[in-house]
């Protein structure tokens, strides 16, 4: 493929975007009257490094700017989600582990305010990784998630879950709860084999567990414009997953790394960059898509 069948000059046609469809010129989404009750989305991938935590930072943090109440839960022991909003997630005592374990945990308690205006926290650290066994015994093991979070439902617009790479019972826990599946993925050619498996996934827990779940969308992040191979991979994910994939799509940038580093979102460490401003289209095509799946 050309780069011309990708980025057509708009004298010969509609623009087009990055995953080669017209370009659609995005609603800005209205200020809300009032808050809640929140739409639950799991950011979820069984692979790792394609870019769950990055997406639910910066996806959290542009809905917060469009005057979303925006709760983060982190369900990976490694804390990457804890640790890139800049909170020492390694010397707490109240984490998502204890909601998990323990019925008296209050999740009032394990909620911290971030440096963005209206995005909270429930971070993670290692302690998580001992949850899985020690659930596999609970009656309603698959609920437990639902439960610990309904205390604040009211108080948000958005949670949003950033599953560990597994479709262990923490996975199955964040599907059960949640309205809407997000799905990164990296642009490359390995990485559309794991999609069905997570599909399938997707649809047990909808057909047993959760009735409403839906595929919220597909994201592809990391795509780098310049190789052929990138843009082959897109054009073979639009092919198979069609509208299921986002306008909005995520370039790969050292921008990035950067903002784990400095332990903030890039809508906050680079407004004005290329990728603060497709997490923000991302926002506006998630508040569009939440509305079409009656949220
Ligand atoms: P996951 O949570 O799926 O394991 P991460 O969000 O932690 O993936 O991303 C993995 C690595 O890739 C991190 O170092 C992150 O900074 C980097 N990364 C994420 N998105 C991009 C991007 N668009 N461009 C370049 N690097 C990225
Ligand atoms: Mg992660």
């Amino acid at each position: 493929m050309t780069d011309g069948a990708l980025f057509t000059p708009a004298s010969q046609g509609p623009d087009l975007g990055l995953t080669g469809r017209p370009v659609r010129k995005l609603p800005e989404p209205a200020p809300l009257a009032k808050h809640g009750p929140a739409t639950i989305l799991a950011m979820c991938n069984q692979k790792g490094g394609v870019g769950k935590t990055t997406s639910t930072i910066n996806l959290g943090a542009a809905l917060a700017e469009f005057g979303r109440k925006v709760l983060l839960v982190d369900l990976d022991p490694q804390g990457a989600l804890s640790a890139g909003l800049g909170i020492p997630h390694d010397e707490l005592d109240i984490t998502v582990y204890n909601l998990l374990v323990d019925n008296q945990s209050s999740i009032h308690s394990a909620i911290h305010h971030t440096s963005v205006p209206g995005l909270d926290l429930v971070p993670a650290n290692i302690d998580l990784s001992a949850a899985e066994i020690q659930l596999v015994n609970e009656v309603g093991r698959e609920q437990t998630l639902a439960r610990a979070l309904r205390p604040v439902i009211r108080e948000y617009d958005f949670v949003i879950l950033d599953c560990q790479p597994s479709l262990g019972l923490l996975t199955v826990n964040a599907l059960s709860c949640a309205h809407g599946v997000v799905i990164p993925m990296e642009c490359e050619y390995f990485s559309l084999r794991g999609l069905a498996l997570l599909t399938d996934t997707v649809e047990k827990v909808r057909d047993r567990l959760n009735f409403n779940l839906e595929v919220l969308g597909i994201l592809v992040t990391m795509f780098d414009r310049r190789t052929s191979h990138a843009r082959e991979v897109m054009s073979r994910v639009v092919e198979v997953f069609g509208d299921q994939v986002f306008d909005s799509v995520i370039t790969r940038t050292v921008r990035f790394p950067e903002t784990s580093v400095a332990g903030e979102p890039i809508t906050t460490w680079a407004p004005s960059s290329p990728g603060a401003e497709q997490y923000r289209n991302l926002a506006r095509e998630v508040i569009e898509r939440t509305l079409e799946i009656g949220r």
